[in-house]
C-alpha cells in the first residue's frame, strides 16, 4: 500500500463515522423513509420486508381458485357505515379525509362481508332463479357469474371496499367516469389501495372490470402494483 492511500483511508473513515452518526441519531427521519409521504408514518403497521411476504396478511389472495384460509378471523372496525379489518381503518380514514380535502366525497357502499353472509346472498339468488324455472345447476352457474361463491370473496377478508356512486347502492362500470374514480386512480396507492379488478385483467382475476372495488395491500405493494400495471395475481407471481 503506497503513501497516497492514507489520505483516502482517512477520508473513508470520516465518511463512515458521519454515516453512523446520521443513521443512529435520527429515528424520526427513518420512520417514513426517503421519498415517503407523511401518512406512512401514521400507519399502525410497519412496512414488510420481502422475506415476510408469505406471511403478510396484506397480500392474502382470495379469488375463485383461492378460498378463504381455514378459520380466518377478522377483527373489524367501523369506517363510515361499513366494517373493515381494523388494521386498515387508519389508512382508509386518511384516504377518505384526503379526498374530502380536495372536494371529493368517497362513499363506502360495501366492505366486510362474512362468509356466512356471502352464503346467504348466494343462496337467495339461486332460489330466486329456480323460481324463475332454472335448474339447480344452471341457477348456481348463473349466480356465480355475478356473486362470488361463499369463501371466494375477498370482501370476507375485510380488506376490500366498494365505493358507491352518490346514494346509489348499485356498483356499475360508469363509476369510471366519476371524479371519485379519477381521484382514486391518482391517489389510492398512496394509502395502500389498488383497483383490484382492472379492465384488461379479467382472464387473470376471474372478474370483469370493477372500477369501484378497491383492495388494501399496503402502500409499498400498492405503489409497486400500480407502477407496473399489474393485478394482484400477477404481482404475487413476480415477488
Ligand atoms: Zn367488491
Amino acid at each position: 500500500m503506497g503513501k497516497k492511500a492514507y489520505p483516502l483511508m482517512g477520508g473513508l473513515l470520516i465518511l463512515c463515522i458521519l454515516y453512523a452518526l446520521v443513521t443512529h441519531t435520527s429515528p424520526a427521519v427513518s420512520t417514513g423513509g426517503a421519498g415517503e409521504a407523511p401518512y406512512v408514518a401514521q400507519s399502525s403497521e410497519p412496512e414488510p420486508s420481502s422475506a415476510s411476504l408469505d406471511e403478510d396478511w396484506r397480500l392474502i389472495l382470495v379469488n375463485k381458485t383461492h378460498t378463504m384460509p381455514e378459520g380466518y378471523t377478522v377483527h373489524t372496525a367501523k369506517v363510515g357505515s361499513c366494517l373493515v379489518d381494523r388494521r386498515i381503518a387508519g389508512d382508509l380514514n386518511n384516504m377518505i379525509a384526503a379526498a374530502a380535502n380536495e372536494g371529493v366525497t368517497l362513499r363506502i357502499g360495501s366492505a366486510y362481508r362474512s362468509v356466512e353472509y356471502q352464503q346467504d346472498v348466494f343462496n337467495r339468488n339461486v332460489e330466486q332463479l329456480k323460481k324463475q324455472g332454472y335448474s339447480e345447476e344452471r341457477a348456481r352457474e348463473l349466480t356465480s357469474e355475478s356473486i362470488a361463491d361463499p369463501g371466494t370473496s375477498e370482501h370476507s377478508l375485510g380488506l376490500a371496499v366498494d365505493f358507491a356512486r352518490g346514494d346509489s347502492t348499485d356498483f356499475v362500470e360508469s363509476y369510471e367516469g366519476t371524479e371519485q374514480f379519477a381521484w382514486l386512480s391518482a391517489h389510492a396507492a398512496e394509502y395502500g389501495f389498488i383497483c383490484r379488478y382492472p379492465k384488461d385483467k379479467a382472464e387473470i382475476t376471474g372478474y370483469t372490470y370493477e372500477p369501484w372495488h378497491y383492495r388494501y395491500v399496503g402502500a409499498k405493494h400498492a405503489r409497486a402494483i400500480s407502477a407496473k400495471g399489474l393485478c394482484l395475481e400477477e404481482y404475487l407471481k413476480a415477488v
